[in-house]
Order: structure tokens, then sequence, then C-alpha cells
């Protein structure tokens, strides 16, 4: 089996609340690589490359363009990861879309407690801190839209002797 990698941003709100390397941490203690990491400021087009017309079709037009506005908003981080089945194990560490009902323990659950009712009222996009690639197919798509090759690094990390072995 071979090792994935995986898109995490941490969303402006996420940076705004300087809960970056907690987040990171929760990461780093599951084992997981962490391969690229840049803070930016989201071009228009950039967030437009990374949410979708598949953002509007799953959601509507409205949802997207709100996305779109709070992801240019202010500094964001971008994480790519490496790990076993990576794209799932990050997927369970986040948690579900609205934080109201993410489980505890995740890390929108554990970090947020906005609910859409509350987004929808004031005409924003529900602030759930990070995002992470849904599929390895997106993963692929979405570290392209955000790193150049030169900027993923390979390495192997002595910690991972035991627990990423690819042979
Ligand atoms: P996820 O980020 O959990 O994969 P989606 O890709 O469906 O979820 O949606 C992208 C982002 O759009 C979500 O993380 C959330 O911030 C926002 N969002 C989705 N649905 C709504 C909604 N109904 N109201 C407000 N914001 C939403």
């Amino acid at each position: 089996m071979k090792l994935q990698r995986t898109l995490i941003l941490l969303k402006p709100d996420a940076l705004d609340r300087g809960i970056i390397g907690e987040i990171i941490t929760r990461f780093e203690r599951v084992g997981a690589k962490i391969v690229g990491m840049k803070v930016l400021v989201s071009e228009k087009d950039t967030a437009m490359k990374h949410y979708t017309e598949d953002l509007a079709k799953r959601r509507g037009d409205v949802i997207r363009q709100r996305m779109i506005d709070m992801l240019t908003s202010g500094p964001i981080l971008a994480l790519a990861l490496e790990g076993i089945e990576m794209v799932e194990v990050a997927r369970k560490m986040v948690g579900a879309t609205e934080p109201k009902v993410a489980a505890s323990g995740t890390i929108r659950g554990d970090y947020t407690h906005v609910s859409y009712g509350y987004a929808d009222d004031k005409k924003i996009g529900v602030f759930n801190l990070i995002h992470a690639s849904a599929s390895p197919e997106e993963a692929q798509t979405e570290i392209n839209v955000w790193f150049k090759p030169e900027e993923l690094v390979e390495h192997k990390p002595s910690y991972t002797k035991f627990t990423l072995k690819e042979d």
C-alpha cells in the first residue's frame, strides 16, 4: 500500500483565533508527515480553483460565493500531509461540516460550535476552521492548487520507522 497525501487548509478563522499550533500538533500526534506548509493570503482565482463548481452543485452558488469570500478574507495556512490512507484519517480528525454537530474529539467539534442556522442568518459561510480533501483524487487536485511541486518535500523522519513502512 502506497503512502497517500492530503490537503489541509486552516481557514482565516483558525489563524485569527491563534490555534494553528494546536491543530498541527494533532496531525503530528497521529504520525502524519508534514510534506508542505505555508501561510498565505489567497487570491480570488486560487480560492475559486479550490471551491469549484462542484461545491456550487452540492451546496449552491450562494454558499460557494460566501466560502470564496471567507477564504480570501485573511491569512490561511496550507498543509500537505502524508501517511497511510491519510485522506480518510484527516477527514475523521476534522469531523462533520457543521460545528454544532461535529463530534467532540474532532477538530471542528473541539474548537468551534456555530451552526448553519447562525451562518445563514448572518449571510456568511459557516466558520469551521479547517478544510480537508474529501477523496484521493480531490487531494491531488487541491495539492496542485496550493503548492508548486518544489514546495513539497520528500523526507523520512526517524519516528516513522515503525509506522510508515512503505516497502
Ligand atoms: P467540508 O468542508 O466538510 O468538506 P463542503 O465541501 O460541503 O464541506 O463545504 C465547504 C465549506 O462550505 C464547509 O467547510 C463550510 O465552511 C461551508 N458550508 C457548507 N455548507 C454550508 C451551509 N449550508 N451554510 C454555510 N456554510 C456552509
